[in-house]
């Protein structure tokens, strides 16, 4: 029996990187999936590889920063499958390199209003659906940038220390109403996210991920899929007492200092 068979899963970012892994996670575990993203091409094609598998995908045209394009994506899902099950807000952008003296305003305006207004509006409409429901599970991506600090992203930084704050708050909210919600941090995952890091930084995308691997302890990148096996479980009946919880999936990037070899 699949896992999440007669389940509608919601995905934001479903257009790339860890979001199209876990929508095509969700397919694979027979949910019907809803793929939201602000670029609409990237979004199809990730319906269409879930119809190539033989599963069920619709594409909702959504900016997550935009009130009336958040609540209409939860009104679409609904009308179109009846329910909504599990939600990984999920879409984000890195922003600018500099550090706070010189980080455009105009920057930080917009990581702020897509990596954390995005997620309070993604919850705020599929709350409400969940409670009506009974139930629901979330996961919200933030990032290892969401349990320590970097220079030179601080609107990033803020945008992901925001979300695990916010998910906290909404599992005490929801605790008694049948709605769990949680948050993943992901570690260093090669996605197109990375290759924009690389060309901000004027590095060749191959040798950037050189790079990072070896920051990392367990010498590679994250690929999306190790983030989406770990959103699959959280929203899975597995983690039934999993709630208000970050999850790191990191390769032991923040575990600690790492003893050299
Ligand atoms: P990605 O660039 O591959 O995917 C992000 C997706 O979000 C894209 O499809 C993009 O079109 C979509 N998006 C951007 N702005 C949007 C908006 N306003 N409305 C709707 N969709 C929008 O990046 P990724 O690496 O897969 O990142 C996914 C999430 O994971 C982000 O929140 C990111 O901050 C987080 N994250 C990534 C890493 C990493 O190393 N890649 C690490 C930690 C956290």
């Amino acid at each position: 029996m699949k896992t999440f068979k007669n389940k509608v899963a919601l995905i934001t970012g479903g257009g790339s990187g860890i979001g199209q892994a876990t929508a095509l996670a969700f397919a694979k575990e027979g949910a019907r999936v809803v793929v939201a993203d602000i670029s609409a091409p990237d979004a199809r094609a990730t319906v269409e590889m879930i119809k190539g598998a033989g599963g069920e995908a619709i594409f909702v045209k959504t900016d997550v920063s935009k009130a009336k394009d958040v609540r209409a994506l939860v009104h679409k899902t609904v009308e179109a499958y009846g329910r909504l099950d599990c939600a990984h807000n999920n879409a984000g952008v890195n922003g600018a390199l500099a550090p706070i003296s010189d980080y455009p305003v105009k920057e930080w305006d917009k990581v702020i209003a897509v990596n954390l207004t995005g997620v309070w509006l993604c919850m705020k409409y599929e709350i409400s659906r969940m409670i009506q429901q009974g139930s629901g599970s979330i996961v919200n991506t933030s990032s290892i940038g969401g349990v320590t600090g970097s220079a030179n992203i601080s609107a990033y930084i803020a945008s992901k220390f925001g979300v695990v704050g916010l998910t906290k708050t909404a599992a005490l909210e929801c605790a008694a109403k049948g709605v769990r919600i949680n948050a993943v941090c992901p570690g260093w995952v090669y996605t197109s996210m990375t290759v924009r890091e690389a060309e901000t930084a004027k590095m060749d995308p191959e040798e950037y991920r050189k790079m990072a691997a070896g920051m990392v302890p367990m010498k590679r990148m994250g690929e999306p899929e190790d983030i989406a096996e770990a959103v699959l479980w959280l929203c899975s009946e597995k983690a039934s007492y999993v709630n208000g919880h970050m999850m790191v999936v990191d390769g032991a990037m923040t575990a600690g200092l790492s003893v050299s070899e």
